[in-house]
């Protein structure tokens, strides 16, 4: 089920999500309606704020050639999409600075320093214990969609300059979305 995709302005991109304690049939639900949504938005990543939900589970599918050649190996052992239950990011590295958008931020992008590679922590689908260091794109995502999960969005990572020049665009997804 494609599920609605909240925007700017609304609390609950605001809320910190909540651990999963146990992979019900609810939560396998969640994540399917979730990779569903993400997909037919054309998006690379999906929190779980970003579908109303404060569970802390987020999905990732980088297409293969939309990584940059050197990470296209180095992530390969990762599985797409990737799952990631109760993420945290324990280790970081590096530094990238890309073009980053948000299905919560609809034609919004903009140049974004993030850590060019990550090492994260989360549990599978089947409850399975992980770790994975990620590269490129995929150690963007992990980072974008983590900051969802802790209420953190793209225009915080924003500078003050990038801001002021789509104040408007900020505005008017506050006025339409805002409680
Ligand atoms: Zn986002």
């Amino acid at each position: 089920m494609i599920l609605t995709i909240t925007k700017y302005g609304q609390a609950v991109l605001r809320q910190k999500s909540q651990p999963v304690t146990e992979v019900t049939d609810e939560i396998r639900t969640l994540v399917s309606n979730m990779l569903e949504t993400m997909y037919a938005a054309k998006g690379v990543g999906l929190a779980a704020e970003q579908v109303g939900r404060t569970e802390r589970i987020c999905v990732i599918d980088i297409p293969k050639d939309a990584e940059k050649a050197p990470y296209r190996e180095t992530n390969a052992g990762v599985k797409m999409p990737m799952v990631l239950i109760n993420p945290e990011i324990i280790a970081k590295e590096g530094r990238q600075r890309n073009e980053e958008g948000c299905l919560s931020f609809p034609d919004i992008g903009v140049p974004i320093t993030r850590a060019n590679q990550v090492t994260v922590r989360y549990q599978d689908l089947d409850g399975n214990e992980r770790t994975d260091t990620v590269y490129g794109l995929l150690a963007r995502a992990v980072q974008h969609e983590t900051d969802h999960l802790d209420g953190v969005l793209l225009v915080d990572r924003m500078s003050s300059l990038q801001k002021m020049s789509i104040a408007g665009q900020l505005r008017r997804l506050q006025q339409a979305f805002g409680a």
